[in-house]
């Protein structure tokens, strides 16, 4: 049942049901009042009409003194013979104004004359012959008269004047049917409707006496008028009840379907919707509509953070992307979590600490006000490099998380990422952090292998100098931009004899060797020189800056660094090793790098020829006298 139907319901019930009681009620105190009434009418149309009976009778007594004394009339009756009675009673009658009567013989012999159902009686005994007595009743009105005399005299709607056994003898007005007021009994049977008195009347017959009937219609009589009041006490109730409901209900439900579409709107993401509805009054209307707006508010307050985030979000997604496409090296990776990180937990500032070139930390990465929470950051970071772990300090203010960057827990971390901001930081969001710095560390150890790849593809495995790839790439480079003023050098190395020492020692013994001599030359060398391992066991370094002389000079270091090796023990004995050396420089002694490699290389071939362990240079070393050397 909707709560329209309910609440027209619910006042229906309300307004029909008093509705009905009074209407009851009214209905029963408008019948007994209309009783009392016709009662009261009744008791004084029998008062009158017993007035009335008791002058008709003296009126008739008084007359018939005149009838008594009439000689004509004595004359008859003297006779005693019923004919000649007979003839004078008529006339008798007339003369007085009588309208019936009756003259009773010694006998029980009866003569008869006018109207035998009249009223107002008067009764005489005449004597008659033979001492005997003749008994004369006379009625000096007739029954019609008398009854309309009555309802005149009285104002009764009804009379009815009856007869042994209930015999209709005259009626005036509107007698009640038979079925409603049953004269037959004494005194007579009435229907509700119906209100009844009698009054006996004297009639002609002497032994039985008349009655005559009032009746008045009572609760019915006015039925019309009190139950057209009734009626429209009921009809009132109704029509006011279904007003109040109607007004009621279209008060109540309109509020409801104002709710109700906003509720709707809102739904569809208007917020603007809640402004339609009233917030004023201390009604419940009033309270459920602040409760509506209220809520409208934090809803739209709510879809505003999620817009925010989702910026936050796509923002991080593009920055992501360009690291990928930046092709993620070490920097880059470290500036994107740090970045990644204060966005994802709103913090104020953060940074990454890093192990340098030299193992000491440092740095990198900042975001925000990283001064204002050094203190935090820094013994957060100091914590958690200490504990291997989480690290969580308040100082001054400011809140502060670290976690160390570790691929695999208890491994030495790869570095620190700390963040800070004024709020304290909930457990959720050192996971976050926990997650990022996870994630980060085995993108550090990806960039280290890859870095180590590149680097292994540019040297040698076994000497760790470059390799013979990134020799050629370097020379030619070099030997491009040699100028007299600026000249290059190249010293090429070959150990001596080795062969031997790997046979009678073995090959290890010879790798051995080789990175010894390999050791020498990478100390010797300056930054900017390229030592490489050239094949083999032969070597070389490309000094790029560096003439001849200088080349010589190195190759001499280079010598005497090998042959001052020792290896051997006592099974052995020393076993010596020393290598020889060409030197060769760009532009003295050609025009490229093939021409520089060829000078070099025969000016080693000449040290060997020469006995080995020393150097030769493709220029001569000019003396004071000009001569060589
Ligand atoms: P020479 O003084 O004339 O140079 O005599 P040599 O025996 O050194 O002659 P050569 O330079 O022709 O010999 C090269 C030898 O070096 C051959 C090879 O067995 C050895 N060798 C080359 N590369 C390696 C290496 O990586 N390890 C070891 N153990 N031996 C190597
Ligand atoms: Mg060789
Ligand atoms: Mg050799």
């Amino acid at each position: 049942m909707s709560f329209r139907q309910q609440l027209f319901l619910s006042v229906a019930v309300l307004v029909l049901v008093p509705a009905i009681i009074a209407s009851l009620a009214i209905g029963r105190v408008v019948r007994a009042n209309e009783n009392a009434k016709a009662d009261a009418r009744l008791d004084s149309s029998v008062r009158v009409g017993s007035v009335l009976v008791t002058q008709l009778t003296e009126r008739a007594e008084r007359r018939s003194a005149l009838l008594e004394n009439d000689r004509r009339f004595r004359l008859a009756l003297a006779t005693g013979r019923p004919s000649v009675i007979q003839a004078a009673l008529g006339p008798a009658l007339k003369r007085h104004e009588f309208v019936g009567g009756v003259v009773r013989l010694p006998g029980n012999r009866e003569v008869r004359a006018g109207d035998q159902e009249s009223i107002g009686i008067a009764r005489i005994d005449v004597p008659i012959s033979g001492g005997r007595t003749a008994r004369l009743a006379v009625g000096f009105t007739t029954a019609e008269d008398f009854v309309g005399d009555v309802t005149d005299g009285t104002g009764v709607p009804s009379a009815l004047l009856t007869g042994p056994g209930g015999r209709a003898v005259a009626t005036a007005g509107a007698f009640p049917e038979s079925g409603e007021v049953d004269v037959s009994q004494n005194p007579p049977k009435t229907t509700q409707r119906w209100r009844v008195r009698t009054l006996p009347v004297p009639s002609i017959d002497l032994a039985r006496p008349w009655s005559t009937v009032f009746a008045a219609e009572a609760a019915n009589q006015d039925a019309g008028l009190a139950t057209r009041l009734v009626l429209a006490v009921f009809v009132g109730f109704i029509v006011v009840g279904f007003a109040v409901a109607f007004v009621l209900q279209r008060a109540l439900t309109g509020r409801i379907a104002g709710f109700l579409g906003a509720a709707e709107r809102l739904g569809a993401g208007d917020f603007a919707a809640a402004s339609t509805i009233s917030t004023r009054g201390r009604g419940e209307f009033a309270t459920l509509g602040r409760a509506f707006v209220g809520m409208a508010r934090q809803l739209e307050l709510r879809v505003e953070q999620l817009e925010r985030e989702r910026g936050r979000v796509q923002s991080s997604l593009l920055r992501l992307g360009k690291a990928f496409a930046a092709n993620l090296d070490r920097d880059t990776l470290v500036d994107l979590v740090v970045e990644s990180a204060v966005d994802g937990l709103t913090a104020d500032a953060g940074r990454a600490l890093m192990p340098g070139p030299g193992g000491e930390p440092q740095t990198r990465g900042s975001v925000g006000s990283v001064l204002d929470s050094w203190d935090a950051l820094g013994e957060a970071e100091r914590r958690a490099l200490a504990s291997g772990g989480s690290a969580s300090v308040t100082i001054a203010g400011h809140h502060a998380i670290a976690e160390p960057m570790q691929v695999e827990r208890g491994d030495g971390p790869l570095g620190v990422i700390s963040v800070a901001r004024s709020r304290p930081f909930e457990p959720d969001e050192r996971e976050l952090l926990r997650y990022l710095t996870d994630q980060a560390a085995v993108s550090l150890r990806n960039v280290g292998r890859h870095e180590d790849v590149a680097r292994e593809s540019i040297t040698d495995e076994l000497t760790g100098l470059f390799n013979r790839r990134r020799f050629d790439d370097v020379l030619a480079s070099a030997a491009a931009r040699a100028t007299p003023d600026e000249p290059i050098a190249l010293v090429m190395l070959d150990l001596d004899r080795f062969k031997v020492i790997n046979d009678t020692h073995g090959h290890p013994f010879g790798d051995t060797v080789l990175k010894a001599v390999a050791k020498v030359v990478k100390e010797a060398a300056r930054d900017r020189d390229l030592p490489a391992r050239y094949g083999g066991e032969e070597l070389a370094v490309v000094l790029a800056v560096g003439d001849t002389e200088a080349a010589r000079a190195f190759a001499e270091r280079l010598r005497e660094g090998i042959e001052a090796l020792q290896f051997g023990d006592e099974a052995t004995g020393p076993i010596p090793v020393t290598a020889s050396l060409g030197v060769a420089s760009l532009p003295s002694d050609g025009e490229d790098v093939g021409d520089l490699v060829r000078a070099a290389d025969e000016a080693l071939y000449r040290a060997k020829r020469a006995g080995r362990n020393r150097v030769e240079a493709a220029t001569p070393a000019q003396g004071p006298a000009g001569e060589v050397r």
